[in-house]
């Protein structure tokens, strides 16, 4: 069966803003490598975490596969059609919705949540049913009345505006939404309800997620299989459930091992990561990871681990897995 989402060994790079001492000596401009090498797929009706911390890639990963960040490598495939060009992104415009970090950000201030959500239709210039009866639509299906057609962005709260984010996501009735921290800045409880609200809408709908978060607990319930990102590369990926029960990778060990308990007296951080994030513009020799990995050894500072078969569907990127 031919995956809905193909990425193989995709690359962003950008150069660096040149400073103005660069221009007067005539010095290169450093490229810095966001992506390297990235690989992954994703089935219809699946949902994918692409989990790390901030400068990890994920963000960027789900922008570059739309054209919103331009790739320097690799290939994207839409139900085994390339997606690189203009024309080809264009072809699958109503295929592939894309969900913003901050919802109300992304609307405009100045329209009601109505003409926001008869906007995508309108523009694709989708015929059919007529705006009032797609808005009401629309708000049924992320479970708001249609009196909300009426409001502004600013008056939505919180949760109500994420909900927003889902139904213009929905509008073009696509087969695959990329979610970017689809629960940030939200209280747990309205967490759970965006989270059921995103289940509930692939069950019945057979709609197919990429959510990017860096919070695990949000992707623990929701996603069939994880990639886990560190300095643009994937470090470990497989199912879900499997990783959680016992990740292979350091450093997925660690963001696991630092999600809050539900019991604080069970023992944490075994294998505490250290230190901060390196510069994507001095990434350090070998395992990227061993400036903060606890059981770095002297082969991980001079070897850069390939991404190995770990069997179940898994891969790890390190020298000595759990
Ligand atoms: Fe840690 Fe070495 Fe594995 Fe890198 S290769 S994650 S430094 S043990």
């Amino acid at each position: 069966m031919t995956a809905l989402l193909e990425v193989e060994g995709l690359s962003v790079s950008f150069r660096r803003p040149g400073r103005v001492a660069d221009l007067l000596t005539g010095a290169r401009r450093q490229t810095i490598d966001i992506l390297i090498g990235v690989s992954l797929h994703l089935d219809a009706g699946e949902t994918l975490g692409l989990v790390g911390e901030s400068g990890s890639g994920k963000t960027t990963l789900i922008r570059s596969l739309i054209g919103l960040a331009p790739r320097s490598g690799g290939n994207v495939r839409y139900r085994g059609k390339p997606l690189a060009t203009a024309t080809e992104f264009a072809a699958i415009r109503t295929n592939i919705a894309m969900m913003f970090q901050d919802p109300v950000a992304s609307l405009s201030p100045r329209l009601t949540v109505g003409a926001l959500l008869a906007e995508p239709g309108r523009i694709h210039g989708l015929a059919g049913e007529r705006p009032p009866a797609v808005v009401d639509r629309l708000l049924g299906l992320v479970g708001l009345s249609p009196t909300f057609a009426s409001r502004y962005p600013h008056e939505l709260s919180g949760g109500q505006a994420r909900r927003i984010g889902v139904a213009r996501a929905l509008a073009l009735d696509p087969a695959l939404i990329l979610a970017d921290e689809p629960t940030a800045g939200l209280d747990v409880s309205v967490q759970g309800d965006i989270l059921n609200l995103l289940r509930r809408l692939q069950r019945e709908r057979g709609l197919a997620f990429v959510i990017v978060t860096h919070n695990l607990a949000v992707v623990r319930h929701v996603a069939h299989r994880l990639a886990v990102l560190y300095l643009g590369r994937i470090v470990e990926t497989g199912p879900t459930k499997a990783i959680f029960a016992a990740p292979r990778h350091p450093y997925t060990h660690s963001l696991i091992e630092a999600e809050p308990k539900p019991d604080p007296r069970r023992r944490r951080q075994q294998l505490a990561i250290t230190g901060e994030v390196p510069s994507l513009l001095r990434r350090p020799s070998g395992c990227e990871f061993h400036t903060r990995c606890a059981i770095a050894r002297e082969r991980c500072r001079g070897e850069a681990p390939a991404l190995i078969d770990a069997g179940g569907g898994r891969s790890v990127r390190c020298h000595f897995p759990l």
